[in-house]
C-alpha cells in the first residue's frame, strides 16, 4: 500500500505489508538468515535481509524517502556522521540527546572533527557556524531541554553555506514534522522511541530522498555492520502499526499535564513546545527532591528511555554523561496512553510530598 494520496495513518497500518497471495500472512515474516541463494537483492544476511523490509517501506512511506534500519539510533547516528571527512567541521545543538553529543565531541578530542555547538534557536549564530561546515547536525524538539528548531530556515542556512543537513526526527516523528521535505538530507531515528513504542525494542533509522545518499549511507551499514536484528525490525513494524493512535492519544494527555504542572507550586519551569509526548519540568526544591520524586511512581515508572504506552520519567542529570547545561534539578516525563486523570493523581501525589 502507497501513494501521495493515503494519509499518513493510513501507511502507518498499510505500507510494507507483503503481497495478497492466498494463504500468504498480513505481516512479513520474520527471516531468519545468514546465507540467502544467489540471484536476489543479498545473499549474505549483513548485506539485506527480507527482514527488514516491512519496516523500511513502512518507515520510508511515513517519512517520504527511503529508510534503512539499524542496530540502534546511535549506529544510525554514526552512519551519517562517519560522512563528514576528516578535520570537516560539524554544527550541532548545544542541547542535542547525550549520546549524540558523546559520538560527536569523542570525534573532536581525537582530531578527527571540528564541533561548533549552537542555540538552535539562534538562526545568526547557526549562519555563522556554518560556514565551511561539512555537516548540520539537528535535532527538534531537542531531548530533553525541548528547544525547538525552524527546520525551514535551518535547511535555508545549510544550502547557502553549502553543508548537509540531518535532522534527528525521534521526537516529533513523521506525523509531527517531516523534514525531507523541509529541505534535510538525512533524517535519523531512534526508533527505539515512539516509533517501536513498547520499550522493548533497540532499533534505530536513516531516511534519505534515495538516489546517491541512500547508497552511501547503505555501503556504511553493510560494511561497518550494524545491521539490524530481524526480531526488532518486527516488533518495530508491529509498533509503527499504531504509531498515530499511541502518538494522538500520549500527546493529548501531555497537553493536559503540562498545562496543570505550568504555575503548579513546587514546579519552577515547565518546558512542553506544544506538541509531542514529552514534558521537561524543573522542581524548585532543588536535584535531590526531583530525584526524589521520581522514584516515588507508582502509575509513572521510574526509568530512562520513552516514548512507550507507558509512563516514565527521570531526572536526567543522573547520567554522568548528560550535558551539565541540563538544568540538575530537570525532570524529564514521557507521558504515556493510560488514563490522564491516573497520571495527573500520580504526579500530584509525588509534588505535593515536597
Ligand atoms: C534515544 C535517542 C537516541 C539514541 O537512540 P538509541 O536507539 O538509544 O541508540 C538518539 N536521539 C534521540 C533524540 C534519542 O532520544
Amino acid at each position: 500500500m502507497s501513494g501521495p494520496d493515503l494519509s499518513l495513518s493510513t501507511l502507518a497500518v498499510g505500507a510494507g505489508r507483503p503481497a495478497r497471495t492466498p494463504g500468504g500472512p498480513l505481516n512479513a515474516p520474520i527471516t531468519l538468515a545468514s546465507a540467502l541463494v544467489p540471484g536476489g537483492d543479498s545473499e549474505y544476511g549483513r548485506h539485506g535481509n527480507p527482514a527488514w523490509e516491512a519496516f523500511e517501506t513502512a518507515l520510508g512511506a511515513l517519512e517520504g524517502g527511503k529508510a534503512l534500519a539499524f542496530a540502534s539510533g546511535q549506529a544510525a547516528a554514526a552512519a551519517v556522521i562517519d560522512l563528514v571527512p576528516l578535520h570537516g567541521i560539524v554544527v550541532a545543538p548545544e542541547h542535542a540527546y547525550s549520546g549524540t553529543l558523546v559520538q560527536l565531541t569523542d570525534r573532536a578530542r581525537r582530531g578527527l572533527l571540528e564541533l561548533r555547538l549552537v542555540d538552535v534557536t539562534d538562526l545568526d549564530a547557526m549562519e555563522t557556524a556554518a560556514e565551511g561546515a561539512a555537516l548540520l547536525w539537528m535535532e527538534s524538539p531537542t531531548n530533553p531541554m525541548l528547544d525547538v528548531a525552524d527546520l525551514k530556515a535551518v535547511a535555508g542556512v545549510a544550502s547557502r553555506a553549502d553543508t548537509a543537513l540531518a535532522v534527528d526526527n525521534t521526537f516529533a516523528t513523521p506525523l509531527r514534522q517531516r523534514p525531507l521535505e523541509l529541505g534535510a538530507d538525512f533524517v535519523v531515528h531512534s526508533a527505539s522511541k515512539l516509533i517501536s513504542g513498547h520499550s522493548d525494542v533497540i532499533l534505530g533509522a536513516v531516511v534519505t530522498q534515495g538516489g546517491r545518499a541512500h547508497e552511501v549511507i547503505e555501503a556504511r551499514r553493510s560494511n561497518l555492520g550494524a545491521i539490524p536484528g530481524a526480531l526488532e525490525c518486527w516488533l518495530a513494524t508491529r509498533g509503527l502499526r499504531t504509531l498515530h493512535v499511541r502518538l494522538d492519544r500520549a500527546e493529548q494527555n501531555a497537553r493536559t499535564l503540562a498545562e496543570r504542572l505550568t504555575g503548579y507550586s513546587g514546579v519552577k519551569r515547565v518546558r512542553y513546545p506544544g506538541f509531542g509526548t514529552i514534558i521537561s519540568f524543573e522542581v524548585a526544591a532543588g536535584a535531590e527532591a526531583a530525584q526524589k520524586i521520581t522514584e516515588m511512581g507508582d502509575v509513572i515508572t521510574y526509568a530512562t528511555s520513552l516514548g512507550g504506552v507507558e509512563s516514565t520519567w527521570e531526572r536526567r542529570r543522573r547520567h554522568a554523561a548528560e550535558p551539565q547545561a541540563v538544568p540538575a534539578d530537570l525532570v524529564r516525563l514521557s507521558v504515556g496512553i493510560e488514563d490522564v486523570e491516573d497520571i495527573w493523581a500520580d504526579v500530584k501525589r509525588c509534588l505535593d510530598v515536597l
